[in-house]
């Protein structure tokens, strides 16, 4: 069984062997294997009792009492209710333990949103950290703020820190290595905080993070092929080929937003010129605007927005603009990609129903084959990014990466 358990895709082939990076099967992997497929079916099914997760995973009835048993053990599990039945024996359901909990923190150029989450994705604390140009100082606010919630919540035990960065994280290194948009130079972000909170940090990529919450959430449920665009200061993407999220070398794909499209452009964060994001993303519409008023006050995205809902002609023909722009890169996207759904998450969802029809038009205008994609936007917004980031602590805490670096039980042959 594999642990795309339950999606319904009968005929999938035999996967590719590939001899230069195998993972021979031990009893102890797969037992690590069935002890993840395990804790996900509790996660998207709780409450849920052992019967019907033996049911569920096709594992037999013991196997599934001693992987409870050691998830309780761990403190991810708690049993709880007891089930209502007409007649017969009344189970106890399992869910996810809430005392376990997660810090996680959205970074963008100018503020970091902080969070305390639940294992369910619930807030149990948020604030916003304004940021200064120093990194470290930054380090230390954004810790300052993880430190007084966990003081706020003191009962509860927290697994790990997730954090969403606006660029891409090198898998190996952890360091970030393009962010335009952020001038953190090379600063080890990962290492900083860790010494500080004494837990261990996992980074994401904001647009990475985004995607790993619409598949926690089971939206995507079903879905194999999709793309995420994030639209804030920059654009940013990240790609569900065949059920993974892709992030290839380096953990750089996905960066649709340095895309070139005009070389006598305007110069992106990047050093380049014309890239798609300085026509796409929430700082071209501002730019749009300034260009069509000049000497009028200048205005925040979220105004800007605010202004096109109100009826404003220049602030409707700037986000207009912008999402024309949007529109004609996923056309591009979609040509290399074939996704079956495309989400966008950031600034202009908060109009989308303003936008988004302009968005899918231009989308739709060319298509080489087929229906166009499904056009939509993410779950819940701005917060996709926090939960992201925690789905990344608990994907990383899951024991068969826990039991992968440095474990001997990882052949690799060069
Ligand atoms: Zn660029």
């Amino acid at each position: 069984m594999d642990s795309t358990t339950g999606s319904g895709h009968a005929i999938r082939g035999i996967k590719r062997i590939d001899l230069a990076y195998v993972e021979l099967a031990s009893s102890e992997n797969a037992r690590d294997i069935n002890r993840d497929i395990v804790l996900e079916i509790i996660r998207s099914q709780q409450p849920i009792s052992r019967a019907d997760l033996a049911r569920t995973s096709g594992l037999q009835a013991s196997t599934v009492s001693a992987i409870v048993e050691q998830l309780i053990n761990e403190k991810w599990v708690k049993e709880g209710a007891i089930a209502r039945r007409p007649r017969g024996r009344r189970p106890t359901l399992l869910s996810l333990n809430e005392e376990l909990v997660i810090l996680a923190a959205d970074v963008r150029p100018h503020q970091a949103i902080v969070a305390l989450l639940d294992l369910n994705g619930r807030f149990l604390a948020r604030e916003v950290v304004p940021l200064v140009s120093d990194t470290e100082r930054s380090i230390a606010k954004i810790a300052a703020s993880m430190k007084s919630m966990q003081a706020e919540h003191a009962d509860r035990s927290c697994e790990g820190i997730g954090i969403s960065m606006p660029g891409r994280i090198d898998p190996e290194s952890q360091r970030l290595i393009l962010a335009p948009n952020l001038k953190w130079g090379n600063y080890d972000i990962k290492r900083s905080l860790e010494k500080k909170m004494l837990l261990q940090v996992e980074l994401a990529n904001a647009a990475n993070a985004c995607l790993l919450s619409e598949l926690w959430s089971g939206k995507l449920d079903g879905i194999r092929n999709a793309v995420l665009i994030t639209v804030s200061e920059g654009v940013g993407g990240a790609i569900l080929a065949n059920g993974q999220i892709i992030t290839s070398r380096s953990g750089l794909a996905g960066e649709f937003g340095h895309s070139p499209v005009d070389p006598q452009g305007p110069v992106c964060g990047c050093g380049q010129r014309g890239c798609w994001e300085v026509f796409a993303s929430s700082n071209a519409a501002l730019r749009y605007y300034a260009e069509a008023c000049p000497g009028a006050k200048s205005v925040g995205i979220q105004e800007l927005l605010r202004m096109a809902e109100e009826g404003d002609a220049a602030a409707v023909a700037a986000v207009s603009r912008q999402a024309v722009s949007l529109g004609r890169g996923l056309r591009l996207l979609t040509a290399a990609l074939a996704p079956e759904v495309i989400l966008i998450a950031g600034d202009i969802t908060t109009s989308w129903s303003r936008f988004g029809p302009l968005i899918q038009a231009e989308l739709e205008s060319t298509m080489l084959a087929g229906p166009a994609p499904r056009l939509g936007t993410t779950n819940d917004g701005e917060l996709s990014r926090l939960r992201g980031a925690a789905a990344i602590v608990l994907q990383r805490h899951s024991a068969y990466n826990r039991s992968k670096p440095g474990s001997g039980r990882r052949a690799r042959r060069a």
